[in-house]
């Protein structure tokens, strides 16, 4: 089992960002910041993954300091991630995603998104999203997080 978490900050209205969420590209909502398309459902996504083979996180795969991840979609990262859970000897059970915010409405969309995710992944990936009733930096509208939980299963070969 693993577990991740992340969040990203709003762009300023005048940025001309698009938001990216949860392997969906969502016109006309205000997009998030971030050194990759700040899409925060499969950031956590990736990082649950990675928690789960026991391979670090986000930050030392795909470094901010590394041009060739500046502006990957979340789905980019997302398979380059299964990759190396399979490489490392893992077989991927499922993923489980809540997004928690005020915007955007994520029901309507729901199956476009699991499907999008499961693509990239490779096995299951659920989305569900909540609010937090007003509070904090998602009840405020300041931007958006992410929860994931990730299942790996040790491949035959990989067991000693
Ligand atoms: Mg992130």
């Amino acid at each position: 089992m693993g577990v991740g978490v992340d969040v990203h900050p709003f762009a300023s209205g005048d940025s001309g960002r698009e938001l990216n969420l949860a392997g969906l590209h969502w016109p006309g909502e205000l997009g998030l910041e971030g050194h990759s398309d700040g899409d925060a459902a499969a950031h956590a996504a990736c990082d649950a993954l990675l928690s789960a083979a026991g391979l670090g996180d986000l930050g030392r795969l795909f470094g901010t300091a590394d041009p060739r991840w500046a502006g990957a979609s979340g789905a980019a990262l997302l398979e380059e991630t299964a990759r190396q859970v399979r490489a490392a000897g893992y077989e991927i059970g499922n993923v489980a995603i809540q997004v928690v915010g005020n915007r955007p409405k994520l029901a309507p969309r729901r199956t476009e998104a699991e499907k999008a995710l499961s693509a990239a992944v490779g096995a299951p990936v659920s989305v569900s999203a909540t609010t937090t009733d007003g509070l904090g930096l998602t009840g405020r509208g300041e931007g958006i997080a992410a929860l994931a939980t990730a299942l790996v299963v040790e491949t035959a070969g990989n067991l000693s």
